[in-house]
Parts: C-alpha cells; structure tokens; sequence
C-alpha cells in the first residue's frame, strides 16, 4: 500500500483557473523544490517571513493554527522542513476514507480532486496509482494537479494517466494541469523554474494551461517571454494571469490592474477566490 506525506486534506470549492467555482477535494502534498520567497517583495529581495516562523515551528501542532504571510509562498508550511510534522505520512486507503468523509454525499458526485502542494509532481507520483485506483474512487469524473511545470511525469504515471482517463469511459474523464510557472518576480531563477518541454508533455496526458502570479508591468513583460518560450515549444493550451497576494490587503491592490491586463492582451483572468471568500486561511 502506497503512502503520502499529506500537509493538508480539505474540501472547499476551487478558486483559480480553469474549475474557478467548482467544490473540491484539496489533497495538498508536503514537499517542493522551491521556496518562491520573492513574491510580493520589491524585484530582487527575499520575503524572510517563513523563516522567521520555522524558527518558531515548535509552537504550532496544526496547519488551522499557522499564521498567514503577506510575502513569500503562501503554503510555505507544505515544504518548509521544520514545519514537516504538521503534515502526516498517510495510507492511500486512509486518505481514501478521509476524503469520503468530506464530501457532501459520502462519495463522488460532481466534485472535482485537486491534488496541490508544494509542489506534487515531485516524489508522489509513484504513489497516485493505488489511491485513484480505490474502489471508492472510481465514480470520480475530473482532477487537477496544481504543479509548477517543472517535473517530467515518469513512463509509469503517464501511461497510468492515459489509462485512468479512458477507463469507466462513460464518466468522460479529464485531467488538467494547472501550471504555475514561476516568474523572476517568485524569487526563482528562470532555468530552473520555465521549463515548456516539461509542460508540452502534460499536453500529451490532458489539458495543461500556463497561470502567471503578476504584480507589475515588468512582471507581465516576463509573461510574455516565458510565454513566447512555451509556444514555440509547441504549447497549445490558455494563459491565465492572475493577480498576486495571499492576503486580501495585498490582493485588492493587485486584482482589477491585472483583470485590464489580461483584456488588454486578450489573455484569461484568473482571480484568487479563497482570499475574498475565505481570507485564504489554512484549509480553504
Ligand atoms: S512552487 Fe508553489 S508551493 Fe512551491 S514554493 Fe513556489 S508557490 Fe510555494
């Protein structure tokens, strides 16, 4: 049986990108390969708000208690090693059992799985097949991995994938990969974090769309470029931009001017629903 580090297990209803509105299974993964510290922060500086709060990491024994930052990554709990031991090692079945009692009905109705992180497409993908494959899951129509677009999808999870779509054929399956690739302005270094022969491959599983977290103008003019870098590599799904700011304060200074930017470029506005809804607390 398979096991997952799960940082976060929750239901609540999807507030960016392609399924914006639909109620959702979180199941949010501990682990990633970057700290994107430079999010909300003037170009060239590093939040220093999760390590401030790893320093602190004891005080806290659950993700509802973790105060909320205004810079950095939002989720900095899901990979930060010192916050590790909030996030349990769990069993595909006991993931299986906690996500039916969540659901409304008890069982797959029209909701739709995210599986986020950190990032999730790092290690767990061994791990995916036995807890899509459970009997209790099989009534599930649509998933979403949230990923920053850098991780390749091994030979094995592909043709699981490509298999996990057409079976139970009469559901009408999909699966979409909401890709976040991160800009300078995350704090990232552009090799390491625009990768489009990676997200080209998603392409070939389900549908993939680009989602950019934009502040500034100089923000968009690096959309633009990675954008440019992910066509020619043959990319063919949607660009979203989406504004930055995982508190409200920072978010309603951001939301309208990137809403006209994407007009302006005829490009998709993605909005952040969990921060106006929910504050964008740990859980929502
Ligand atoms: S890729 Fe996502 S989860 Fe990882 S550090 Fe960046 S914002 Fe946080």
């Amino acid at each position: 049986m398979s096991k997952i580090k799960i940082a976060e297990l929750f239901y609540s209803i999807q507030g960016e990108g392609r399924y914006m509105g639909v109620p959702s299974v979180f199941l949010r993964t501990f682990g990633c390969n970057f700290k994107c510290a430079g999010f909300g922060m003037p170009r060239g500086e590093l939040s220093k708000e999760a390590e401030d709060l790893a320093e602190v990491a004891h005080m806290y024994t659950k993700y509802e208690d973790l105060p909320l930052v205004s810079t950095g990554c939002d989720s900095y709990a899901s990979w930060h090693p010192d916050f590790k031991n909030l996030s349990p090692m769990l069993e595909s079945s006991a993931i299986v059992n906690r996500i039916m009692e969540i659901l409304p009905h008890k069982r797959w109705e029209d909701e739709h799985l995210v599986i986020t992180g950190g990032e999730p497409l790092l290690g767990w993908q061994r791990a995916y097949p036995d807890l899509l494959d459970h009997a209790s899951m099989s009534r599930l129509k649509e998933i979403t991995f949230e990923t920053n677009g850098t991780q390749k999808l091994t030979p094995e999870f592909k043709e699981f994938l490509t298999k996990w779509k057409i079976t139970n054929h009469q559901l009408n399956r999909e699966i979409t990969f909401s890709v976040s690739a991160k800009l300078p302005c995350s704090g990232e270094k552009w090799e390491d974090a625009i990768k489009p022969e990676v997200v080209c491959e998603y392409e070939q599983v389900g549908t993939a769309y680009l989602k950019f977290v934009i502040a500034t103008e100089q923000d968009f003019a690096d959309a633009e470029c990675a954008i440019a870098a992910y066509r020619s590599a043959g990319f063919k799904g949607h660009v979203y931009l989406m504004p930055v700011g995982g508190v409200e304060s920072v978010y309603a200074l951001n939301n309208k001017a990137v809403a006209l930017m994407a007009m302006k470029h005829g490009l998709r506005y993605s909005d952040r629903l969990q921060v106006p809804l929910f504050k964008n607390e740990w859980g929502t």
